[in-house]
């Protein structure tokens, strides 16, 4: 796998350099970060009133169907709120994303490592179609400058890249390529 660390300047840059790098089948799962400033209580959808605290969010989700078109899609904060991440996202800066190019499904074993690492989580957030108990998990710390979540890819699978939308936080230092085996998508993104 390789973590290829983006400079994103924008949803048109954000869809090619996603776009080139799931080329093999545009299908993946995906991290969202995203940075709450301040404590928020949001409605969130069927889930009712959560009181957000303020720190780092990161949402596991999957994209079996267009893995670029949904992280611009979450990129946006004007659309209809379909998903329980989209009130959040309104209330949220974009910090970035993690684009794990794989055929395979691997959102829910990606937020089961993630809440290892995390904080806490928010019970019953982005799990209505599966068996977890979140999908959302918060940090204190940007999860960006995690060396456990780096961990976390690695040991993964796939090919993770790095979408970020804060230019003087998209540097190769602060993310770094990790390069691990089994990694059927190793050239993807260069
Ligand atoms: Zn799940």
């Amino acid at each position: 796998m390789k973590c290829k660390p983006l400079l994103d300047q924008g949803d048109m840059r954000a869809t090619r350099v996603v776009g080139r790098a799931c080329r093999r089948g545009g299908r993946g799962t995906y991290l969202l970060v995203l940075h709450l400033t301040r404590k928020r209580t949001i409605v969130v959808g069927t889930i009712g009133r959560v009181m957000f605290r303020s720190g780092f969010y990161v949402y596991a989700g999957s994209a079996m169907g267009g893995l670029a078109a949904r992280l611009v899609r979450h990129r946006r904060t004007r659309k209809p709120c379909h998903w329980h991440i989209d009130y959040l996202r309104r209330r949220a800066r974009f910090r970035g994303a993690v684009a794990i190019v794989s055929a395979a499904r691997l959102e829910c074993r990606l937020a089961a490592r993630v809440r290892q690492i995390a904080g806490r989580d928010v019970p019953g957030f982005g799990c209505s179609d599966c068996e977890c108990r979140s999908h959302l998990f918060w940090f204190v710390r940007d999860p960006l400058r995690d060396s456990r979540l780096r961990k976390v890819l690695r040991t993964l699978g796939g090919s993770a890249y790095l979408v970020s939308s804060n230019p003087a936080s998209g540097r190769a230092s602060e993310f770094g390529p990790t390069h691990t085996r089994n990694s059927p998508g190793s050239t993807v993104g260069r």
